[in-house]
């Protein structure tokens, strides 16, 4: 079976939210299961906006966009953060939405453009480096947690 690049981006790209979303909760889900599938459902629930705005199921439309859409923003992640206490008034499962949103925000921060205050039309950028900290600091932030 042979992918098409548009299907490989998409498919590398989600990976990388994933992996590092379980890696800057990784303290939390070691023990839960739960919490581990809602980690990865979290760390790519943002890209659910790339498929509202193209308002269309092909990646292509999907990643021909010009720039990320509303879901990429702090905002956005405090809202579904809020929404997700609201249902499941739970610390663990929102904060685990919170940063894992976070997590894939500092990612895309690191790979192009991101208007981190939207509706804001600021983009923002971060190096790697830069982001790879941010995410080893939710990781620290995470093991704090645990402890408490
Ligand atoms: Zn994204």
């Amino acid at each position: 079976m042979r992918l098409d690049k548009y299907t490989k981006i998409a498919v590398i790209d989600i990976s990388e939210h994933i992996l590092l979303g379980l890696v800057s909760v990784s303290p939390l889900i070691v023990k839960d299961p739960v919490l581990f599938v809602l980690a990865a459902f979290f760390s790519v629930f943002p890209d659910i906006d790339h498929l509202i705005a193209a308002r269309s199921f092909s990646i292509k439309q999907m990643l021909s966009l010009g720039r990320r859409p509303f879901l990429h923003s702090i905002p956005a992640v405090f809202l579904i953060s809020l929404v997700v206490y609201l249902f499941s008034h739970d610390f663990l499962v929102t904060y685990i939405s919170f940063i894992t949103g976070l997590t894939h925000l500092v990612w895309d921060l690191c790979t192009g453009g991101v208007r981190l205050f939207y509706p804001l039309k600021k983009d923002f950028q971060l190096s790697q480096l830069v982001g790879f900290v941010l995410i080893f600091t939710f990781m620290i932030l995470s093991f704090i947690i645990i402890q408490i």
